[in-house]
């Protein structure tokens, strides 16, 4: 079989790292075109040397020199661009096939948009684009014919276990009609499910990054702490699997090993289990449908010994509520959301922001926006995201 030909957005993050240890395992199925990075030129250089793709992307000119320069000593001959329009060339060119969209954040969007309108292979990490453009993005799925595959761990396990016809077409029915009943997505509680209330506001940026169970990128793992990635993820699950709101039920499951569920109609509940570990998701989007190894290691039950659940603390995790607020509220509501909470979040890990001010900033900007805002079009959703860091960042000045 021809190998696929990879464009890796964010190829210096924590997804792509994951991303390019398994192209690593097989070197025969899979060629590199472009790696994109923003900051980490060492890492981007390296990763140059050891993939040798044709195009480096980076986000301005002095980067772009800086790297030029040391790849031209090292004896590469990879081509160094700069700026989101060489992202967006390099995802949907002609000879790419597929992409990994594993930029943090808003700004991942635009790439991934032009990934899917170019009609590849979009393995999907990139959450934060369905968070603000769901409706948008999956119609650009469909109408230009790209193949949508979910690498966050939890939408791949629902993927896997959903029936073969709707996780490939699922605007072309209703999760009834398909036999299912809910979809039930884990969550790990992250690092302050037992905390102490009262102790919230003492929590530091590192402790907050520090997850039990996965090593992710700062933003993401701060996310997890509030459960805002989980509110994120019940929205990217709304519009990945075309279901209600109603159809999506959050389960605290400190273990992480079940990735996350769904339950048919007569009463079957289908889960897919592994190791914490996003080598498997992604190289599950990579073969599929085939399967390849991704080298992890098989999981030992015996040593993980229980499963346990429980149902989330909205009082502790005032984000998931918030989040679960936005998707009812409908329009570019999950916009407003998004942006608020990336100004929350890098105040946070800045230290200008305490820990309890993330949901109380969210909180109110979405009460600002609300009725300021359309979600008709791309153009109106960036409005959206603009006004919400706008009204973020004056509530951040009102607080100092
Ligand atoms: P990370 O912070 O480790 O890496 C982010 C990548 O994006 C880096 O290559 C960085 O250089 C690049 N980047 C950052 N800002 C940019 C900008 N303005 N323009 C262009 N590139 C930029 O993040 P990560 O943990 O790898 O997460 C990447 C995405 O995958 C996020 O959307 C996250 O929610 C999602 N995700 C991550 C995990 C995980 O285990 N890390 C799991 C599920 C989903
Ligand atoms: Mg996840």
């Amino acid at each position: 079989m021809a190998p696929q030909v990879l464009t890796i957005l964010g190829s210096t993050g924590s997804i792509g790292v994951s991303t390019l240890d398994v192209v690593a395992r097989h070197p025969e199925q899979f060629q590199v075109y472009a790696l994109t990075g923003a900051t980490q030129l060492d890492k981007l250089h390296d990763q140059c040397l050891a993939f040798a793709p044709r195009f480096a992307v980076v986000l301005d000119d002095g980067a772009a020199e800086v790297l030029r320069a040391r790849l031209k000593a090292s004896g590469s001959e990879t081509e160094v661009l700069c700026g989101e329009a060489a992202l967006e060339a390099v995802a949907s060119a002609t000879i790419v096939t597929a992409v990994m969209a594993a930029i943090v954040g808003a700004a991942g969007m635009r790439p991934t948009l032009a990934a899917a309108r170019a009609g590849k292979r979009v393995l999907l990490a990139n959450k934060e684009t369905l968070v603000l453009a769901g409706r948008l993005f999956m119609d650009e799925v469909t109408r230009c014919g790209a193949t949508l595959l979910p690498i966050d761990s939890e939408h791949n396990a629902i993927f896997q276990v959903l029936p073969r016809a709707y996780r490939e077409a699922p605007y072309a029915s209703t999760l009834r009609d398909a036999g299912l009943k809910r979809i039930l997505l884990t969550a790990s509680g992250g690092p302050f499910r037992t905390r102490s209330l009262d102790t919230l506001a003492q929590v530091t940026p590192e402790e907050a990054v520090r997850h039990p169970n996965w090593s992710m990128g700062r933003k993401i793992s701060v996310d997890s702490a509030s459960m805002m990635n989980k509110g994120l993820e019940v929205i990217e699950a709304r519009w990945l699997f075309n279901a209600d709101v109603d159809e999506i039920a959050v389960l605290v499951h400190p273990q992480s090993v079940v990735h996350s569920m769904v339950e048919y109609v007569d009463g079957s509940v289908l889960a897919q289990l592994g190791a914490p570990d996003m080598r498997i998701p992604i190289a599950y989007g990579m073969a599929y449908p085939a399967r390849i190894d991704s080298g992890v290691a098989s999981l030992d039950l015996f040593s993980v010994g229980r499963l346990d659940f429980e149902a989330p603390d909205l009082a502790r995790f005032p984000c998931l509520r918030l989040a679960f607020d936005a998707l009812r509220a409908g329009g570019a509501a999950t916009a407003v959301l998004n942006a608020a909470n990336e100004v929350a979040v890098a105040a946070f890990l800045d230290c200008g922001l305490d820990y309890p001010g993330i949901p109380a900033l969210i909180e109110s900007v979405l009460g600002d926006c609300v009725g300021q805002t359309r979600a008709d079009s791309l153009d109106a959703l960036m409005d959206a995201d603009v006004l919400a860091r706008e009204r973020a960042h004056a509530w951040l000045a009102r607080r100092h």
